[in-house]
């Protein structure tokens, strides 16, 4: 089987958005220096819009200055090293303003969908177009939907054409969640392991572009009684390292702690626990892909341990792989 190992990488949208250091830069480096352990290669969805506005205000405020050399310096060094640097886009940065002391953050325009074509495709150009610079041209092919909001997919479709953004990896079969901010809904995805589509990444159909969806797992309440519980009692191994908070998501710690709920297969935290589960499962199922996802800032020291030893355990009968590598079969 394939594995994609993914990472956002990216700080908090809440009230705290927390420090590039402890949400970005440490937590990669770490992550960095296990898969290096094992020669192996990370994907890292890299949110540009941050490092748009971090430029955007770095002559007036000289403190982000450093912010925005750490980042751009980390994302250079990981393409340089055969890491694969791809796009990330969370549109509300362009409407998020600095004040000299933090980011006041505004995300009511927290998905591509709530700009206009003209907006939509400005924000392609530039996002593309400063990762690019950053790696080199054309490095850029394949998408996730910042909070997965890529539905509806039609008014972006045209654009991500003449981007050349043809690959898309936000959707997670099953998932569904609504809210002010933002919702998707995944629960008539296809439940193969990669697909092609047209107008809707869900839909299995002849079109430009290819879906690889992000691995996803069935978990009882009692799995999130435990992770919840764990962070109380042993904060060491199980804080994050970010320490910022996300924006609000009324009603999903309720759900998770009630009912049993579809997931996706992650390295954040206690998730990491269950990586062996999902792959055991995507096993079974025959599948040909596992796209992992994980947060930089999400990570713990738990999770960093969980990883190390799921590589160790399976590089050998598996290959862990990239976008970047699996280019010439994807596009
Ligand atoms: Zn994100």
């Amino acid at each position: 089987m394939k594995i994609y190992l993914t990472f956002d990488y990216e700080l908090y949208f809440g009230e705290r958005t927390g420090s590039v250091e402890n949400c970005i830069i440490h937590p990669t480096q770490l992550l960095k220096e296990v898969a290096d352990k094992h020669q192996i290669k990370l994907v890292q969805f890299v949110d540009v819009g941050f490092i748009i506005a971090l430029e955007k205000y770095k002559s007036q405020y000289p403190s982000l200055e450093s912010d925005y050399e750490a980042i751009t310096n980390q994302v250079r060094t990981l393409y340089k090293e055969g890491h694969d640097i791809q796009l990330h886009i969370h549109p509300h940065w362009e409407d998020c303003k600095y004040n000299g002391q933090k980011w006041e953050m505004d995300v009511r325009r927290y998905k591509l969908a709530d700009f206009n074509k003209e907006e939509i495709s400005d924000i392609l150009h530039r996002y593309k177009g400063k990762l690019e610079e950053l790696t080199e041209k054309g490095a850029q092919f394949t998408f996730r939907a910042g909070g997965w909001c890529i539905q509806p997919f039609e008014i972006l479709r045209e654009e991500f054409i003449k981007h050349g953004v043809l690959v898309d990896s936000s959707v997670f079969q099953n998932g569904h969640y609504e809210s002010a901010q933002y919702n998707y809904d995944f629960r008539n995805a296809c439940m193969k392991s990669k697909w092609k589509f047209n107008a809707d990444p869900c839909k299995e159909e002849e079109g430009p572009f290819t879906e690889i969806p992000i691995g996803t797992i069935f978990n009882s309440p009692l799995f999130y009684w435990r992770l919840f519980l764990l962070g109380r009692m042993n904060p060491h191994m199980h804080k994050p390292l970010g320490d910022g908070v996300p924006v609000a998501a009324p009603g999903q710690r309720f759900k998770l702690l009630t009912r049993w709920t579809h997931n996706t297969i992650s390295v954040d935290g206690y998730n990491a626990a269950i990586l062996h589960r999902g792959l055991r499962q995507y096993k079974r199922l025959k599948k040909e892909e596992l796209v992992i996802i994980g947060h930089p800032k999400a990570l713990t020291r738990f999770g960093l341990k969980a990883l190390d030893k799921f590589i160790e355990a399976n590089k050998a009968k598996h290959q862990f792989t990239t976008f970047r590598e699996q280019r010439s079969q994807l596009i």
